[in-house]
């Protein structure tokens, strides 16, 4: 069971994506459940499990997931039938989730190989997301806000990656994953993340004022 996780606009479905279409039989993708809306070319099944809140919350009764978490007012989860399809075709399966839910996932599955990913500047952070078009600015301002929540939740992951050129970061979850993870952190992560995180309200504030007119 491989976590990725990381603040919106991180990488981490990119990375996925790359992995599943590179190494097909030896990882596949959890699809989790959310009452979130589809983004322009996500397909049901696919991206998502695209659930209403009364259907999540019968399937959460039936005790169909892994772990769930809301995030941007929206809930997610992981779905136990896709863990155990991959995990039964002799795969690793690849999560890419959120930190709530990765903290669940730490306590059920002791052994998970627990990844976090972040570029290396949030200025880029900030850029990729605004590449990325899917949010409205509201929303990107929120996601910003929660981002500076998950990089204080960063002590359950066992490593760390840094998504600068996308290929360094695709063949540094591999290897990690074939390691078999184990925790292993750099000295000065934390400081790292300190000095992220603020550098992250700075953006966002500079974002603020850009859309206010400030
Ligand atoms: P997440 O799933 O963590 O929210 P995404 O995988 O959607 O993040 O990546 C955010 C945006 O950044 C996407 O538009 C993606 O194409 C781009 N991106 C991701 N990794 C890189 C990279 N190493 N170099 C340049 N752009 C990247
Ligand atoms: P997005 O709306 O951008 O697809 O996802 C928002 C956040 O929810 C991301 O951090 C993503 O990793 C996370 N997420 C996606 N699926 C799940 C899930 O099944 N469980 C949890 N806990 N988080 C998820």
């Amino acid at each position: 069971m491989v976590v990725l996780a990381s603040p919106s606009g991180g990488g981490k479905t990119t990375i996925a994506k790359t992995i599943l279409e590179r190494y097909p039989e030896k990882f596949g993708y959890s699809v989790s459940a959310t009452t979130r809306s589809p983004r322009a070319g996500e397909r049901n099944g696919e991206a998502y499990h695209f659930l209403t809140r009364e259907e999540f919350a019968d399937w959460q009764k039936q005790g169909r997931f892994v772990e769930t978490a809301q995030y941007a007012g929206e809930l997610y989860g992981t779905l136990k039938s896709e863990v155990e399809k991959v995990l039964g075709s002799g795969r690793h399966v690849l999560l890419d989730i959120e930190v709530d839910g990765a903290q669940q996932v730490r306590r059920t599955y002791p052994s998970a190989v627990m990844i976090f990913i972040l570029p290396s500047s949030p200025r880029v952070l900030v850029d990729r997301l605004l590449q990325r078009k899917s949010e409205s600015p509201a929303a990107l301002l929120e996601r910003l806000d929660r981002a500076m929540y998950e990089l204080r939740a960063t002590t359950i992951f066992d490593r760390v990656v840094r998504n600068d050129v996308l290929e360094d970061a695709v063949n540094d979850v591999v290897r990690i994953v074939e390691e078999g993870g184990g925790w292993r952190r750099e000295q000065g992560d934390i400081q790292w993340f300190e000095a992220f995180a603020s550098g992250l309200q700075k953006e966002r504030q500079r974002l603020y004022d850009e859309l206010h007119g400030g």
